[in-house]
């Protein structure tokens, strides 16, 4: 596989106040191969639209490296940033509100084409809108609409067609489904995952909970207060999650089938999310631990490959840990 996308040990910190920090990513290291989804989920708050923004090179960062395609994103010059923002483009959760209400869906689809000047010809632009408007199922009827004409599910794919409108590499989509019904979000899912097929494109796919990544995702890494805590395949992580805060957001999601909804127990996290400003010691999700241990509040844990391309950042998982402290834990 190669990869398309290294970050390495990126760290984001935003200077809040008096001398305040707000810690939005800690340390975080991943790679997406190219062609593949990688799925970035965690709570609201954990730093994965940051992650997103400091890939973008929207934002700068604070520590670490950011490399897409063997370039380190935050030394590109003016004439490579141009063609990086025409590689890379953004999906966005709300469509309404990444769309101007003013413009016509013809003239959101081909901004992107006119500030890159592709087309000479303004017919050519309009075939290629018409194109895009097909490509994403909808028809050209719409190009001279707007917007808010439009219901949720198909602003969304208005703002497919104009992220695709570049034929970009690699698309970052930000919570692209949280704002729709259900039955829309596997909709929107089912097209993206076509539109990639076809197109061989990259997907950072960002969410919120891990109900519908698994469907769109080959890997997924869960985040939790700006940390990576666990990383693997997506199928492997639903199988065998590891790390405790995976396994709450798997206990979260609801089974259809009711025998085993029933017979299963749900793991709720108590206590609230701490602030980013002032992060607990040791591993930062130890306040809500139903595992928590001594050492938990001491010592970072590692992140650690504890199979083959599965990584956890857990003292549960640590080859040393004294083996009373960590059964005593594990009988609860
Ligand atoms: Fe829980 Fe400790 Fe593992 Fe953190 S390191 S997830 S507190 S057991
Ligand atoms: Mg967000």
């Amino acid at each position: 596989d190669e990869k398309i996308l290294q970050i390495r040990n990126l760290k984001k910190h935003f200077v809040v106040g008096k001398g305040q920090v707000l810690q939005a990513v800690n340390d975080v290291s991943f790679h997406v191969n190219k062609g593949e989804t990688f799925g970035l989920v965690g709570e609201s708050g954990c730093g994965k639209s940051t992650i997103g923004r400091t890939i973008l090179g929207l934002y700068d960062k604070t520590d670490g490296d950011v490399i897409y395609d063997g370039r380190n994103v935050h030394e590109l010059t003016e004439k490579e940033k141009f063609s990086y923002y025409r590689n890379m483009q953004m999906i966005f959760q709300d469509p309404y509100a990444s769309l101007n209400p003013r413009s016509t869906v013809k003239e959101v689809i081909s901004e992107p084409m006119e500030v890159h000047g592709l087309y000479k010809d303004k017919r050519q632009q309009l075939n290629r809108v018409y194109q895009l408007l097909e490509e994403v199922g909808l028809n050209r009827d719409h190009a001279n609409r707007y917007p808010h004409e439009f219901s949720g599910g198909q602003r969304q794919r208005i703002g497919i067609a104009r992220a695709l409108a570049l034929d970009p590499d690699f698309i970052i989509a930000d919570e692209p489904i949280s704002a729709l019904d259900v039955s829309v979000q596997a909709q929107v899912v089912n097209l993206l995952k076509e539109i990639q097929q076809e197109k061989g494109l990259t997907f950072l796919f960002i969410a919120h909970d891990l109900s519908m990544v698994k469907q769109i995702s080959d890997r997924i890494g869960v985040m939790y207060l700006g940390n990576m805590m666990e990383l693997t395949e997506s199928a492997q992580l639903y199988e065998k999650p590891l790390h405790p805060y995976t396994q709450a957001l798997l206990s979260a999601i609801p089974i259809p089938d009711p025998d085993i909804e029933e017979s299963r127990e749900r793991i709720i996290l108590e206590g609230d999310l701490p602030s980013p400003i002032n992060p607990p010691s040791g591993c930062v999700f130890r306040t809500r631990c139903p595992m928590a241990m001594e050492v938990c509040s001491l010592k970072n844990p590692t992140w650690q490959e504890v199979e083959q391309d599965h990584y956890v950042a857990c003292h549960l998982y640590d080859e040393n840990l004294e083996d009373t402290e960590k059964a005593r834990n594990l009988a609860g």
